[in-house]
């Protein structure tokens, strides 16, 4: 490279080495973090307009041994870098299957759904369907219970194949849902072709829903964009009664957020199911 110059000159920098080396760090972290088992699902409850829960998100976190309870956005980015969301997110798809077969099993957690989260890599990735349905089979689930949370990006290129893909797992009983909604860029004439059964509102216009009047528009507009598709709507990140009665009153279907749980292990939100009220 040509010199920049003195001043410019920082093949040194010590805060961009110290970056690289954690990353780095953690991408073979990463594979024998999977090898020994140190990943587990957290799983936040969904309520219904009566404040019901109806199902939970499963939502990643990482034990690491040294670095204690680590959250997906400081392992997803460099997971989807290295392929590794693959294995992770498989790993991800069966612990969900278990646990909902686990649910089926008693008649007050049988109608449960676990929504999982499907990275953009692992949705093109040519076994996809073949793998949901050999964990639907593997775990003799009622398939309508897994719901898989694909998101807004997937709709930016190679639509037709997006949406064959889409129809196929549609086709195996699954449930569709569209996450982030309203973050990235979709068309309603793309909407309408595809086979969803839900779109979520994400959180950053929950957040501002009674403050920031664009945010109270873009949410009302798309609860009335699900409606006149008959689409399901949730409201991810709802932090307050207010919030809540909001999103209510324009007829939101589902709300999940801090008002109602964090995201708990799988102990604690057993607890939860089986005595509701307590919490
Ligand atoms: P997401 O799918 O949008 O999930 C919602 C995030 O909002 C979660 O963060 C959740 O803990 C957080 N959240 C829930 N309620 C509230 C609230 O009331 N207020 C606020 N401020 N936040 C709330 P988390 O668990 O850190 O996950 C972050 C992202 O990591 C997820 O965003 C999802 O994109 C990704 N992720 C998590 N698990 C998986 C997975 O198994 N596979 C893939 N591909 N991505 C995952
Ligand atoms: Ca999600
Ligand atoms: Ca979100
Ligand atoms: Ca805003």
């Amino acid at each position: 490279a040509k010199s920049m110059g003195r001043n410019t000159l920082c093949f040194f920098d010590p805060a961009m080495q110290s970056a690289m080396t954690a990353n780095a760090r953690t991408g073979s972290d990463l594979r024998s973090g999977l090898r020994r088992g140190e990943f587990l699902l957290y799983y936040q409850p969904q309520v219904d307009r009566a404040g019901v829960i109806t199902g939970v998100e499963a939502l990643l976190r990482w034990n690491h041994p040294e670095r204690g309870l680590i959250p997906p956005s400081e392992f997803i980015p460099v997971a989807e870098d290295t392929g590794l969301i693959l294995p992770l997110g498989q790993w991800a798809l069966e612990t969900a299957c278990a646990q909902l077969a686990a649910w089926a099993r008693r008649p007050e957690t049988a109608n449960l759904s676990i929504a999982v989260n499907v990275s953009v890599r692992q949705f093109r990735h040519p076994d996809f369907v073949d793998l949901v349905m050999a964990c639907i089979r593997n775990s003799g689930i009622r398939p309508q219970r897994l719901k898989l949370e694909l998101t807004e990006s997937l709709l930016a290129d190679r639509m037709e194949i997006t949406i064959q893909k889409m129809g196929m797992l549609k086709a195996l009983g699954v449930t569709l849902s569209l996450d982030d909604f309203g973050v990235g860029y979709s068309s309603l004439s793309v909407l309408k072709r595809l086979p969803l059964d839900q779109l979520k509102i994400d959180k950053a216009f929950v957040a501002d829903v009674l403050t920031d009047p664009n945010d109270a528009a873009i949410s009302r507009a798309i609860i009335a964009l699900a409606q006149s598709l008959s689409l399901q709507v949730v409201a991810e990140g709802v932090e307050t009664v207010e919030q809540r009665d909001f999103l209510t009153y324009q007829g939101c279907d589902q709300f999940q957020g801090y008002l109602f749980s964090k995201p708990l292990p799988i102990e604690q939100l057993d607890a939860l199911l089986a005595n509701p009220m307590a919490g």
